[in-house]
């Protein structure tokens, strides 16, 4: 059995740690690239979202380097997540790609069933080691997230352009490799150090967004047309609604670990404004944006793939916030149609919106 999953972002990491600490033989599909989308385009209905497509050509590409199996996430409530799973293996299948699917439905509703699934795909494995190899993942999953967050802080402060794109990716690579708890302890020592050695200007006044929006276009760069690191070299500060390790603890860990930022928060902020759960992250898209808001950022990005039902509904609700905290916000909805010197000119106009409006704000106060 030769497992392979979605590539989202930099999930990759923790998800193919953890499955590597069970024994099972994970294929990575290739990053997401014009060649994924065009061949999940392809053969995608027309009108599903990114994701599926993506997805999709993931699956395709991962079988082209030998896997024959795909864990899949499944999910419930009103989007259609619940059915990609279903829909991407009828579709592989009709292509003649002979490929077996292990459906993961929502640890809230089903955490036995999940652990079940994960140890029958870990053979022999104790439940003890079932849960190192959990903790290992998730701990990886905290480092790649402190790592970008370390990045977010100096792209737009860095002295040498460029010289936080490095860091950023020799450090991932030397938490990917890591290959136990202590190696990891030190691979994440090492890539705080790289992180910390780019020369930052930190008096540099920086303008600061908040990005919220649906899961996979927040976390996969190549889907939202690489966002953040646009959003950097623009001299934006960024910080996003949703990190791995957060959802993780969320979801699976039922908020176990302390201190972090939770779903049950953002709802709590969302209330005033959408009082239920509507899929995906649109309830907590509203909470993120007034959380932003409330903490002072200049401006706040939702980002989405085109026809995401959730976030069209938090879209039409943030101009009732925006307009009672005063924090500009842009909607971004990306498919397999979206320009990257559109997505370029539309950030630009927002980030010299957003630093005059800071400006006048300054001037204004002394
Ligand atoms: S949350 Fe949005 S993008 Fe994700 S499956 Fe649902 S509708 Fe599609």
């Amino acid at each position: 059995m030769r497992v392979t999953f979605p590539h989202m972002g930099n999930l990759f990491i923790p998800v193919k740690a953890m499955l590597q600490y069970l024994g099972v033989d994970v294929v990575v599909p290739p990053p997401s690239s014009k060649r994924t989308l065009t061949i999940g385009a392809k053969y995608g209905p027309e009108f599903a979202c990114l994701p599926l497509k993506l997805n999709l050509g993931n699956f395709i590409e991962a079988s082209e380097k030998g896997a024959d199996t795909i864990i899949m996430a499944g999910g419930c409530g009103p989007c259609r997540f619940g059915y990609y799973a279903q829909i991407e293996h009828a579709i592989l299948k009709e292509l003649g790609y002979d490929m077996k699917l292990i459906g993961l439905e929502p640890p809230q509703k089903h955490l036995t069933e999940l652990l079940a699934k994960i140890k029958a795909l870990s053979g022999t494995s104790s439940w003890w080691h079932i849960f190192q190899a959990i903790r290992f993942g998730y701990r990886k999953a905290k480092a790649v997230d402190e790592v970008e967050m370390a990045a977010f802080r100096s792209r737009p402060r860095e002295l040498t352009p460029g010289s936080t794109e490095k860091a950023y990716a020799k450090s991932l690579e030397m938490l990917d490799r890591a290959d136990s708890e202590i190696a990891l302890a030190e691979a994440k020592r090492n890539a705080d150090e790289l992180m910390s050695a780019v020369a930052v200007d930190s008096k540099k006044a920086v303008v600061k967004v908040g990005l919220i929006g649906e899961i996979y276009t927040l976390l996969d760069p190549f889907s939202n047309q690489y966002l953040e690191r646009t959003l950097g070299r623009l001299g934006t500060e960024v910080d996003r609604s949703i990190y791995l390790s957060e959802w993780v603890n969320d979801h699976i860990f039922m908020g176990l670990v302390k201190g972090l930022r939770s779903r049950k928060k953002a709802c709590e902020a969302a209330r005033p404004y959408l009082r239920h759960f509507v899929g995906g992250h649109g309830q907590e898209s509203v909470g993120n944006a007034v959380n932003f808001a409330r903490a002072g950022y200049d401006g706040i990005i939702q980002v989405f793939p085109f026809t995401c039902m959730p976030e069209i509904v938090a879209e039409s609700i943030l101009p009732e916030m925006r307009s009672d905290y005063g924090t500009p916000v842009m909607t971004m909805i990306m498919d397999e149609h979206t320009g990257e010197a559109g997505t370029l000119t539309r950030l630009e106009a927002f980030v010299d919106l957003l630093a005059r409006k800071k400006e006048v704000k300054e001037v204004s106060c002394k």
